[in-house]
């Protein structure tokens, strides 16, 4: 609960009013303008290549440090981007940043690295899409091999011509495109099936029942047998301990991604103040 009054549009508790929809509105107003204020911050967390050991691509997350205030999370306050239409600018914002800060750190010694980038569906069922992504990377002087697209099912699943449509020109690209929180909500797989994804990221919700569950490690060599038949890559996310490591390597995962490797970091100084 919210108790601070200030120009960021916080409010006090108005009993009454929906909760949600008032923190929403909150953050909102917070959020307008928040872009021009250099409120935002992208950390990145590694992802381990589990054959090589390396770090070969990073994963690009969203910070919102609104001014006098603490740091709000992208889980609060993406929500109201999306339903203010904020996320638009916001999420351009956060591939123009990701793609300079990769050309940054490729000209820095590591010629290899990629980075992984989340997209709303509120960007992703844009028309000019595919051409927001095309002129990031063009910005930033990377092929599009470099990029890889996050994607929840929440965004793939409306709409079902209009989004292949959409994986097409971004496959004509050459972006890779990853299914993000895989076994977190209720997969509609035979839709899913459909999309050509290139990567799968398991879920937190589903790495840590490999410790206490003994049908789960059966489940994911399942799921590694069916990830390999559709040439989808494996990524785990959420690794917290040493067991965990070594049952996704186990089970034949390509790249893990947790606490345990590294958490997402700011990179400073950022591009624009070398
Ligand atoms: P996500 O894409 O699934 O990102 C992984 C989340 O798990 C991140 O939370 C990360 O900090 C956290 N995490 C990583 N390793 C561990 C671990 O070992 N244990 C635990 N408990 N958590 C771990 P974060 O940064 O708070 O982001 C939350 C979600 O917000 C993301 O989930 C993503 O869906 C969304 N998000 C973040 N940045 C953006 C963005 O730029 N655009 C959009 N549209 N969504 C974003
Ligand atoms: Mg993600
Ligand atoms: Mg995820
Ligand atoms: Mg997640």
């Amino acid at each position: 609960q919210v108790k601070r009054e200030s120009k960021n549009g916080w409010r006090h508790y108005r009993p009454g009013m929906n909760e949600e929809a008032r923190t929403r509105l909150q953050l909102a107003s917070g959020l307008r303008g928040a872009l021009g204020r250099d409120e935002f911050q992208v950390h990145y967390q590694p992802q381990v290549d589990l054959e090589s050991g390396e770090v070969r691509c990073l994963e690009a997350l969203l910070r919102w440090f609104p001014a006098g205030g603490e740091v709000v999370s992208p889980a609060q306050f993406i929500p109201a981007a999306e339903a203010s239409g904020l996320i638009i600018s916001i999420g351009q914002w956060v591939l123009d940043t990701a793609c300079a800060q990769l050309a940054v750190w490729r000209k820095d010694g590591f010629p290899g690295l990629r980075i992984a980038v989340n997209v709303s569906p509120v960007q992703f069922a844009r028309p000019d899409f595919v051409e927001v992504v095309q002129v990031a990377l063009d910005r930033a002087g990377l092929e599009a091999g470099a990029l890889e697209l996050e994607l929840t099912e929440r965004g793939v699943l409306a709409d079902l011509p209009g989004v292949l449509e959409q994986f097409r020109a971004l496959r004509r690209l050459g972006v890779q495109i990853a299914l993000d929180d895989f076994g977190a909500g209720e997969a509609h797989l035979g839709r899913l099936l459909h999309l050509p994804f290139d990567v799968l990221k398991l879920d937190r919700n589903l790495i840590v029942t490999l410790d206490e569950q003994p049908e789960a490690q059966r489940f994911m060599s399942a799921l590694q047998v069916f990830a390999s038949s559709l040439d989808l890559e494996l990524v785990a996310e959420g690794i917290e301990t040493p067991a965990q490591l070594e049952a996704v390597r186990t089970l034949g995962c390509h790249r893990a991604q947790g606490y345990l490797l590294g958490r997402p970091v700011a990179v400073w100084p950022s591009p624009d103040e070398e």
